[in-house]
């Protein structure tokens, strides 16, 4: 079986109703990242940051896969699929996808300030001051913040550089290292963008682009790969 390694970004979530960060109404323009999403935000307002969590984490609840997650789910029948992604929601395993790498954390877990390897699911519930781990510190959304370093990264990097096929769903490729892992994929990988706007990519790379939204642009990846392999 060829591997497919999809990498997906916000957008690849935004008909499921969670909102993209960059475009326009996006998460950003309504929270400072600095505030919210980095560890001197962190320092300065505990509060803000796990009130601003606890709603991305109740909105969660609320939401379902959409089309384009249960396609790339469906992909494992004629695929070795792995997924990367930099979202922080669950929506492709709720979709079905078997291997799902959280580059940027999961919002359905908590972890401890003190023993980063005290990990807790915690499903949808809020994460308050005074909730501590085992060991008695307090616990935080296991989130990559900006400025924080991205433990997944070289287990990305080892799936990308062995892909035969490797496509990204709904990512401005603006936040790094996600963004340069396109880069790891071998030189006789095929490569496929699905985004309904413009995104760079150098076009030296030869990326095949599907100008839609993530449901109807796995639609039309699945047909197009399946016909490629000779499988439909
Ligand atoms: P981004 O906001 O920078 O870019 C989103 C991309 O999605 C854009 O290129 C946009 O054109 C595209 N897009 C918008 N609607 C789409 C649709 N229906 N289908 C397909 N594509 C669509 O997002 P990013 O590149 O993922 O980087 C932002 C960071 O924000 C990531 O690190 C991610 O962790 C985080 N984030 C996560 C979530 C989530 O977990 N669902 C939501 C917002 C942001």
């Amino acid at each position: 079986m060829k591997k497919l390694v999809i990498l997906s970004g916000a957008g690849m979530s935004a008909e499921s109703g969670i909102r993209t960060f960059r475009e326009a109404g996006g998460l950003w323009e309504e929270y400072d990242v600095t505030e919210v999403a980095s560890p001197m935000g962190w320092a300065k307002d505990r509060e803000l940051v796990l009130r601003f969590y606890n709603e991305r984490r109740r909105q969660l609840e609320t939401c379902k896969p959409n089309a384009g997650h249960y396609g790339v789910a469906a992909l494992e029948k004629y695929f070795d699929v792995h997924v990367i992604t930099q979202n922080i929601d669950n929506l492709h395993e709720r979709a079905g996808s078997t291997r799902v790498l959280h580059l940027h954390g999961e919002l359905t877990k908590a972890r401890s300030v003190a023993h980063p390897e005290l990990i807790y699911d915690i499903g949808y519930k809020d994460i308050k001051i005074g909730d501590t781990c085992e060991k008695g510190a307090q616990l935080r959304p296991h989130i990559v913040w900006f400025g924080e370093a991205v433990p997944m990264m070289d287990e990305a990097m080892r799936i990308s550089s062995t892909a035969d096929i490797f496509v990204v769903i709904g990512s401005s490729l603006n936040v790094y290292p996600a963004a340069g892992l396109i880069e790891y994929a071998p030189p006789g990988a095929s490569l496929w963008l699905i985004d309904p706007n413009e995104v760079y990519v150098p076009a030296r790379l030869n990326v095949e682009v599907i100008r839609e939204k993530a449901s109807a642009g796995v639609e039309i990846l699945t047909k197009r790969l399946l016909h490629s392999e000779g499988k439909c």
